[in-house]
């Protein structure tokens, strides 16, 4: 299949300082531009470069080079050589496949194949909503092998549609060979938003427009998780976003159903993805700042029986850690507030800079500082099509609390 013209591609040798060759010996896949001390030719994006060993002089690992970013080279082979050809991409797409299986025996028909560098394809996001794939990309070094990768994917997961879906760096920087975003590289889109299943449930994605490919694949497990809580409950569901708590909730046989969000449109998606659904509860929606959203519940006296809080990311710098912990922190607090006696509070973060450990931590001690005590009944990560390979891959984790 050819949806970009051939690109060539050049070899390059890198040696690399000390501390950097002993991350990528233990298998991580970044390389920053001031680790390189040693650099046999210039590179463009996508060209293969083999790290050796600065004293040993031996294959330690292969990966891409991207001039457009800091992380200079992104590493897709460690530890043994291999040839990285078409079968080599195929060999990993089918390794990436086979670790979803499970997922697909569920009535799922959506699911992310391909986690970036966790699937050894670092920048390079799949993502399958029915019939639909959509793949996104987040760095220049994929269109020398789109092509290849483009026909393996449509041939293991039977896609008829591919969207292909660019970050905001690419289409700033660097030639995209006459791709943009948002563009049909494959079959015929007839409808721009396109329903899909999601353990029984059903949902839309605006696979155009949409964030990232289009919805949020990652909290399946969890909503799954409150739907399954939800039965005859009252539900909060705090940063709904276009509903994915409150849809399962509500498809879980909730009474009632609140999804607050900041943005209109999101509700409107959550409203929307509700009706797609039979259910008997009542589903209300809320504009709000979610700080100030529910210190007015508070204030109007109410409780619910399940509270869910699952802000957008609230660290996307170092510089903001620390804000985002406070962030965490009043959430806990607020929602602690919120919960009927022996309700369930379900706190969740996707931010990779603040780890689980100390999430949880905050949030219990937020909890606790509310004079409300509480009992720990789970605490999940990331769902089977959203694998770990690297500390920084990780960013998921959500703690459930009955809080008496
Ligand atoms: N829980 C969702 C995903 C949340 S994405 C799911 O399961 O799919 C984050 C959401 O937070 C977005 O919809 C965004 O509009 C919303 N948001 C961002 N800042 C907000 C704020 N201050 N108050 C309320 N919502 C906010």
């Amino acid at each position: 299949m050819k949806i970009i013209r051939d690109i060539d591609t050049k070899r390059l040798a890198v040696k690399l300082k000390p501390s950097a060759e002993k991350m990528v010996k233990r298998g991580h896949p970044w390389i920053f531009e001031d680790s390189i001390i040693k650099q046999n030719i210039d590179g463009e994006p996508g060209d293969l470069v083999i790290i050796y060993d600065h004293k040993k002089n031996n294959f330690i690992a292969c990966g891409l080079y991207d001039p457009f970013s800091p992380i200079r080279i992104k590493l897709i082979q460690f530890g043994k050589s291999a040839q990285i050809n078409e079968e080599w991409f195929v060999s990993k797409i089918k390794e990436a496949y086979h670790i979803r299986k499970p997922l697909l025996e569920t009535d799922t028909n959506s699911y992310r194949l391909l986690f970036g560098e966790n699937d050894h394809m670092p920048g390079f996001i799949a993502d399958v909503y029915d019939n639909v794939l959509v793949i996104k990309l987040y760095s220049h070094i994929w269109f020398p092998y789109l092509n290849w990768m483009v026909t393996h994917l449509i041939a293991i997961t039977s896609c008829t549609v591919v969207v292909l879906r660019l970050s905001r760096l690419l289409q700033s920087k660097g030639e995209v060979y006459g791709v943009s975003d948002g563009k049909v590289v494959y079959g015929t889109l007839e409808n721009e938003v396109v329903i899909f299943r999601e353990h029984g449930v059903l949902f839309s994605a605006n696979v155009i427009k949409g964030h990232k490919t289009g919805y949020f694949l990652d909290h399946r497990h969890n909503r799954k998780r409150v739907g399954e809580l939800a039965h005859m409950k009252t539900v909060l569901d705090v940063f709904s976003y276009a509903g994915g708590f409150s849809v399962h909730a509500l498809h879980g046989g909730a009474k009632e159903v609140i999804s607050l969000d900041i943005s209109k449109h999101a509700l409107q998606m959550a409203t929307e993805n509700a009706e797609l659904n039979n259910f008997k509860g009542k589903h209300t929606i809320m504009v709000a700042d979610a700080f100030e959203g529910l210190q007015d519940l508070i204030n109007k006296g109410l409780q619910f029986d399940i509270v869910v809080i699952d802000p957008p990311s609230f660290a996307k710098r170092e510089s903001e850690i620390a804000k985002a912990k406070k962030g965490y922190s009043r959430l806990a607090k607020l929602g602690a507030q919120l919960v009927s006696p022996n309700g369930i509070l379900v706190l969740a973060s996707c931010s990779s800079r603040v780890i689980a450990d100390e999430f949880f931590m905050i949030s219990e001690e937020s909890i606790l500082e509310t004079g409300r005590s509480f009992e720990i009944l789970e605490k999940t990560y990331h769902d089977i099509d959203h694998p770990i390979t690297f500390p920084e891959g990780a960013y998921l984790k959500c703690g459930y609390y009955r809080v008496q």
